[in-house]
C-alpha cells in the first residue's frame, strides 16, 4: 500500500489470517491496492495450536508457526503490508470508511470482513493452562492425535454431539459431559448416537476442572443432581460449547444469523454494498483452515468485480 493510495482502487481487508490474507493476494494479483488490519498478529486463529492439520499439500501436518510464515512470505512477495490496528466502525458509502481504535480512518471502495471468530470456552481451573496440552476446542482438527486414548467431549450442542460421533470413530472412548439430562436432537444422529458401543453418556453433569500436570490427566465432574463430584481419567478433554465471531465492532450493520455469524451469498457479499465476508466469522457449515482460503479467494475476486464494475455473475 503506498502512502497516497487511491480509496477509488483500495479495498480494507479486517484481519491478517487465511481468510484476510488469502483476499489481499487475489485483490493484488488483480491490480487492485490493499489496506490490511490486525489487531493482534498475523494468523489468527491458527496460532491458538501448535500444528495444523487436514490442509492439503501437508500429509503430516505442518507447525502453525511454519504455515504463518509461508502465508506472511506470501503476502510479502506481493508487498502486502500487515497494519497493527483494531477496526471499531465501518462507515458505508460510496466509499466506506474503516475507523480504527486509535482514530485512523482507512477508506476503500470496498471492505472484506475477515475477522474470524473465537471459540468458546467453559472457565474452568485447568482449561487455559492444559490448552493445547489435552485440551481442545476442535475434534476435527486434534482428533487424530487421540487415536486408541480416552477423552471427553464437553456439550451437548450439534457440533459437540458430530464430535462425538468423529471421535468415537478415532479413540478408544468417549466421555460425552453433558448438563442437562437429554438432548435436544432428532432423527438418524440421534440414532446413530445411540448405537455407538465406545460412548458413555455422562449427563446432568458439569465440568468443575481439568486436572495434569504437562498434559491432561483426568476431568472433574460434578452431578447437577446430588453435587457429588467424580475424576474421570482422560487423555484429552475436547470443548464444545460454541463459538462466537469477532462481530461486535459492526453493531447492526450487518446481516447476522442466530449465532451472530455473518450471512453472505456464494459470492461472500453481505447485506451492505461493497462489505463483503470470509472465513469463520460468517455463516458456514465448516470452519477450517482451508474454507477459510477459499472464502477469502472468492472474496478478493467479488470485491475486485465490484471495483472495476464487472457484474457478479
Ligand atoms: C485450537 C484450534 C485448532 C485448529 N486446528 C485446525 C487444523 O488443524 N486445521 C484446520 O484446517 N483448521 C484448524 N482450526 C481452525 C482454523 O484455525 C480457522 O478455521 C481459521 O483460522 C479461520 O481463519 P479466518 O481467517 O476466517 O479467521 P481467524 O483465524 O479467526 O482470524 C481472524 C483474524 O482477524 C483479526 N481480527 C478480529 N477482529 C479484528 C478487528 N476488529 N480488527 C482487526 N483485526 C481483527 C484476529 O486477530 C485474527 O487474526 C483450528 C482452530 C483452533 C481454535
Amino acid at each position: 500500500m503506498s502512502a497516497n493510495y487511491d480509496p477509488n482502487n483500495s479495498v480494507v481487508i479486517i484481519g491478517a489470517a487465511p481468510a484476510g490474507m488469502s483476499a489481499a493476494i487475489y485483490l493484488k494479483r488483480s491490480a487492485i491496492d490493499v489496506v490490511m488490519l490486525e489487531h493482534v498478529a498475523p494468523g489468527g486463529q491458527i496460532m491458538r495450536t501448535q500444528g495444523i492439520d487436514n490442509y492439503l499439500g501437508f500429509p503430516a501436518g505442518t507447525t502453525s508457526v511454519d504455515l504463518v510464515m509461508k502465508f506472511q512470505e506470501h503476502l510479502s512477495s506481493f508487498d502486502i503490508e500487515v497494519l497493527s490496528e483494531t477496526a471499531s466502525k465501518i462507515v458505508p458509502g460510496e466509499i466506506l470508511t474503516v475507523e480504527t481504535s486509535t482514530g485512523g480512518k482507512f477508506q476503500g471502495k470496498a471492505v472484506v470482513v475477515a475477522t474470524g471468530a473465537r471459540p468458546k470456552l467453559l472457565g474452568v481451573p485447568g482449561e487455559w493452562n492444559l490448552f493445547g496440552k489435552g485440551v481442545s476446542t476442535c475434534a476435527v482438527c486434534d482428533g487424530n492425535f487421540y487415536k486408541g486414548l480416552m477423552v471427553a467431549v464437553v456439550g451437548g450442542g450439534t457440533t459437540a454431539v458430530e464430535d462425538v460421533i468423529h471421535l468415537s470413530r478415532l479413540v478408544k472412548k468417549v466421555y460425552h459431559i453433558h448438563r442437562r439430562d437429554q438432548l435436544r436432537l432428532a432423527g438418524e444422529t440421534s440414532d446413530e448416537l445411540a448405537n455407538l458401543a465406545n460412548v458413555e453418556r455422562v449427563f446432568s453433569h458439569t465440568v468443575e476442572e481439568i486436572i495434569g500436570e504437562d498434559q491432561v490427566e483426568a476431568v472433574r465432574v460434578k452431578s447437577r443432581k446430588d453435587d457429588s463430584t467424580r475424576d474421570i481419567k482422560v487423555d484429552g478433554v475436547f470443548i464444545s460449547v460454541g463459538i462466537a465471531p469477532n462481530t461486535e465492532f459492526l453493531g447492526d450493520l450487518l446481516s447476522v444469523d442466530d449465532g451472530g455469524f455473518i450471512k453472505t451469498d456464494d459470492k461472500m457479499v453481505t447485506s451492505v454494498e461493497g462489505i463483503f465476508a470470509a472465513g469463520d466469522v460468517r455463516t458456514t457449515d465448516l470452519r477450517q483452515v482451508c474454507t477459510a482460503v477459499a472464502d477469502g479467494a472468492v472474496a478478493g475476486l467479488a470485491a475486485a468485480k465490484h471495483l472495476t464494475g464487472i457484474a457478479l455473475a
